[in-house]
Formats: C-alpha cells, sequence, structure tokens
C-alpha cells in the first residue's frame, strides 16, 4: 500500500492514551484516521461512538482495539467481516473459544490479525530467550506483584467475569514465559484470592512445569503498595538469570547487562506494519492458555472485599 496505513483507534481508556496514541504518531507507516469510544475522545481525529455503524464507511484499513477482553468479540468479527486489519491488545480475547473464533475468521476473511502482547518488546527479553536457548533450565520463578490502584484505577470491569483480575498484569509475565521457554506448559496446582464483592483474583499462586519436567512457580499479586515487582528469574544448574522491571533490565549471575531503552509499544507498531505489509498474522495464545488453565485447576479462597 502506497503512503500511511489509514488507522482507527477504538477505546480510547488508560492504555491508549499511555502508549497506543504516542505510538501511532510516532510511526510514519500509520496514519490515525478516527477514534471510536462510547466517552473517550481523541483530538484532532473525527471521533465515532458506535464501532459497527462506523465500520460501514469508515476510511481505515486497520483498528487497534483497546476495550477490555469481555468485550473483543463482537468487536474483532464485525472488523474482520468489514475487511479491516486488526490489532489486539492483550489479553486477546476473554476465553479460548473467543480467541479461536476471531483467529478462524480472520484466516477466512484474508485479514492481517495480531494478537499483541507487549511485554514480549522489553528490550531484556530477546536476551534473556537467547540465555535460555543455549542452556538446560532447571527452574524458574515469575514474581509479579504491583498496585491495581495505579494501574487500574477506578476500572470496573477487572472484577468483572471476563475481567481477569491479577491475571491482567500476570498475563503478561506468561506472556514472556511462554515467549522465552518455548514447549508445552502445563499448571499443576492453582490457588486464587477472590474478594468477597469481585468475581475475579486479587492475587493467584500458580505450580507449573515446562516440558513436563522444569518446576515453574508464579506469585502474582495486586496489593503491593510502594516499589513494584516484575520479576522472572531462572535457573540453569548453578547459573542464574535475572529479567526484572517487566523485562527492562537483565542481570546474569548478579551481573547487570546494558540491554538498551523501553520501546515496547513502538516495536509493536512496527511489528504491525511489517505483518500488514506481508499480510501475514500473529496469533500466539498460549499465554491465555495457562490463565484458562489456571482458572479450570484453581482453589478459590475468599479474601477481603476490595475497596478503589
Ligand atoms: P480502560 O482505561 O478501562 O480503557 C478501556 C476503554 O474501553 C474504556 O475507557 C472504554 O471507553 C472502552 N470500553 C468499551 N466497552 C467497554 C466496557 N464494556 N467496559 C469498560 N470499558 C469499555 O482500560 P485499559 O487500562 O486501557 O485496558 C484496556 C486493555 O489494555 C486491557 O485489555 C488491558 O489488559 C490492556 N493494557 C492495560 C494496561 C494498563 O496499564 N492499564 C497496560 C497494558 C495493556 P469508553 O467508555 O469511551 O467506551
Amino acid at each position: 500500500m502506497a503512503g500511511p496505513i489509514p488507522i482507527a483507534i477504538v477505546g480510547v481508556g488508560k492504555i491508549a492514551r499511555d502508549q497506543h496514541l504516542p505510538a501511532i504518531a510516532a510511526n510514519p507507516d500509520f496514519l490515525l484516521a478516527a477514534a471510536i469510544s462510547r466517552q473517550g475522545k481523541v483530538e484532532g481525529v473525527p471521533n465515532f461512538t458506535d464501532f459497527e455503524s462506523f465500520l460501514r464507511d469508515g476510511p481505515v484499513a486497520a483498528v487497534a482495539l483497546c476495550t477490555p477482553p469481555d468485550v473483543r468479540v463482537a468487536m474483532c468479527l464485525a472488523a474482520i467481516e468489514a475487511g479491516r486489519d486488526l490489532l489486539i491488545e492483550k489479553p486477546p480475547a476473554a476465553t479460548l473459544g473467543e480467541i479461536e473464533t476471531i483467529i478462524a475468521a480472520a484466516k477466512a476473511r484474508g485479514v492481517t490479525l495480531f494478537t499483541t502482547w507487549h511485554s514480549r518488546f522489553a528490550p531484556a527479553v530477546e536476551r534473556a530467550r537467547i540465555w535460555i536457548a543455549a542452556r538446560n533450565v532447571t527452574r524458574l520463578d515469575i514474581i509479579w506483584r504491583e498496585d491495581v490502584r495505579r494501574w487500574h484505577p477506578g476500572q470496573a470491569w477487572i472484577w468483572l467475569p471476563g475481567g481477569f483480575g491479577v491475571f491482567d498484569p500476570g498475563i503478561n509475565a506468561l506472556s514472556i514465559l511462554t515467549h522465552i521457554l518455548p514447549g508445552p506448559i502445563h499448571v499443576e496446582a492453582a490457588e486464587l484470592d477472590v474478594p468477597s464483592n469481585a468475581f475475579t483474583a486479587i492475587a493467584a499462586r500458580l505450580a507449573m512445569r515446562a516440558r513436563g519436567t522444569i518446576p515453574l512457580t508464579a506469585d502474582f499479586d495486586w496489593r503491593q503498595e510502594g516499589p513494584q515487582t516484575w520479576s522472572i528469574v531462572v535457573e540453569a544448574g548453578s547459573e542464574r538469570m535475572e529479567l526484572l522491571m517487566g523485562g527492562a533490565e537483565l542481570l546474569i549471575d548478579g551481573r547487570r547487562l546494558d540491554v538498551g531503552p523501553e520501546q515496547e509499544y513502538p516495536a509493536i507498531y512496527r511489528r504491525f506494519a511489517r505483518l500488514v505489509s506481508a499480510r501475514e498474522s500473529d496469533t500466539d495464545i498460549s499465554p491465555l492458555r495457562i490463565v484458562a488453565d489456571a482458572c479450570l485447576k484453581g482453589r478459590q479462597v475468599a479474601t477481603d472485599a476490595f475497596r478503589d
């Protein structure tokens, strides 16, 4: 296609404003042509409230979907049916069945579908993948503890069915895990702390195994105030790798490596442009499968009500 790809952003909330709009503005391969949101507005472009009527003649070739996961399936199917290439925020949908329906529809219609996992584009993740590929990993532990009030202020949807609760950030860790340690991962046990006034967990502890043998643990907690912890610690015999701050920092046997600046969302849009140009899709759903398995296998523990 000659010239930039006209793209619409759907769901003008926190992540659209914080990351997608700046990344689109900085990428000459895209031109923001419209915003669709019930209340949110973007200055300088036409704004619409109804996605399906927008799709009938909205002058865009691509759509970036930033709504909560539980409302995505109908929007995705409408965009695909209208022949628009599609970039979806993580988690790609609320269930495995929904995302499999979306992937099949995109394939049948011949549109590009990119189910993004922004944490995979953190600067140290590729170095971590290469370190692991050259070794026999003997254990891996995830600690992902953050303050829900800071990252999801006033967002009621995260506590509703399909809202993911603490798996909303936890799936970022699982997206890194499944990228740096490819192969099957199964959940052996899970414990989910669910506030008495919510439908989703505020904390979760998972015991897993990779490739049938390697022990993995994950400790997700949304109640951490002060400094935030997004760590993955990998052991390979006596060697140790620490992927810290969500993949922004890397320590090998205690020695810090220079991994370069943060660039997750600019990298996502560079990849989307390449996929659109090549008429290809990127639709890995392995992180969502682990969350689904944790919910299937998880023991729920009632905990204190959550007040925002
Ligand atoms: P958000 O602030 O609530 O924004 C989502 C927007 O979607 C809302 O502002 C809302 O705008 C629109 N929307 C459409 N249907 C909705 C519905 N039924 N319920 C609620 N909102 C609806 O959420 P967010 O933090 O941007 O998260 C959106 C997605 O980005 C999630 O999948 C999340 O995992 C991902 N993400 C978030 C972060 C973060 O730091 N918050 C980071 C990375 C990825 P209108 O009311 O105008 O329609």
